[in-house]
């Protein structure tokens, strides 16, 4: 890295510190801006946010290990607090949880960094040939993929990453540090938002829903999960009653789609109604028709019969 560009970072997050000891000073900061933040979870991993998907960490005595990357200048931001934490050790492993540009923007920013990218083979496939979209100019690519899971030892921590099948697209893994019993659920988790649904991508959210259940199965009472994603001030970790509140609020959308169809519905007519579902309120209303919109997939879903 150059002089400037170390003295730049500096300065913004200088100006984001001070920013944020003025009521409400950090919503007025540009993206660009925004406070680069690590919190510590346990046994040696913690979450980054600054902006773009929740990025998941692992700094010990004999590694260091990244979930997710958001975008280039997040990502080299983290990439510089990480260096602070483990002495400039670099990174041997960055896992990226899906494809979307949001958690592998910022894969780039490890190149030369990172030893090894992984992701499922799909989610892989994906960020070379984006459903509905096209990939970045310049990408750091996985350089191993798996299909059911993968796992390996970093210092005395063990991250495990498992696929239970289609969801949020076709290719969300759950990361998990076992020792620390945290587990990253990547976009599988939207916690009090609306989530995207990726249906080109092969998102499913009867799959979504069993793929919550069986997370939470294979998980324990103890375990913090990481979200991708988290309504606004609400926070990005939480306990399987969150993942249950989630998949509640996934039934209950295909629920209430399935209701309008019994009650002679047809499609268009019930993808306009896009008030907020009852029960979940918070969640506030539905966003503008999209196939990546929850009630607009459940319709999909409903009228398919699949
Ligand atoms: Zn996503």
């Amino acid at each position: 890295m150059n002089p400037s560009r170390r003295r730049f970072l500096a300065t913004t997050a200088a100006a984001a510190a001070g920013a944020l000891l003025r009521p409400g000073g950090a919503f007025a900061l540009p993206a660009w801006a925004l406070p680069r933040e690590f919190t510590a979870i346990r046994r040696n991993v913690g979450f980054f946010t600054m902006r773009g998907g929740t990025i998941g960490y692992l700094v010990n005595d004999g590694g260091v290990a990244v979930v997710d990357s958001q975008f280039p200048e997040q990502a080299q931001a983290c990439i510089e607090g990480l260096n602070e934490q483990s002495g400039g050790r670099g990174v041997d492993v960055l896992l990226n949880t899906h494809h979307h540009g949001d958690h592998t923007g910022g894969n780039v920013a490890f190149r030369g960094v990172a030893r090894q990218v992984v992701a499922h083979r799909q989610a892989a496939e994906h960020m070379r040939n984006p459903p509905g979209g096209s990939p970045p100019e310049d990408q750091l690519y996985p350089t191993m993929t798996f299909g059911d899971e993968w796992s390996a030892d970093v210092g005395d921590e063990r991250v495990h990453a498992r696929f239970r099948g289609r969801a949020h697209t076709s290719g969300d893994a759950v990361i998990t540090f076992e020792r620390a019993n945290v587990a990253h659920m990547g976009d599988l988790m939207f916690h009090m938002r609306h989530p995207v649904v990726d249906r080109a991508a092969g998102a499913t959210l009867r799959g979504w829903m069993d793929v919550l259940q069986a997370t939470v199965d294979a998980h324990d009472a103890d375990t913090i999960y990481i979200f991708g994603h988290a309504g606004a001030e609400l926070p990005v970790t939480g306990g399987a009653d969150a993942l249950l509140g989630f998949r509640n609020y996934l039934g209950a959308v295909l629920a209430f789609v399935e209701e309008q169809v019994n009650a002679g519905l047809g499609p268009e007519e019930i993808t306009e109604m896009r008030g907020p579902l009852a029960g979940f309120e918070a969640y506030g209303p539905f966003g503008n028709p999209s196939a990546r919109n929850a009630l607009d997939v459940a319709v999909l879903e409903v009228t398919s019969g699949e």
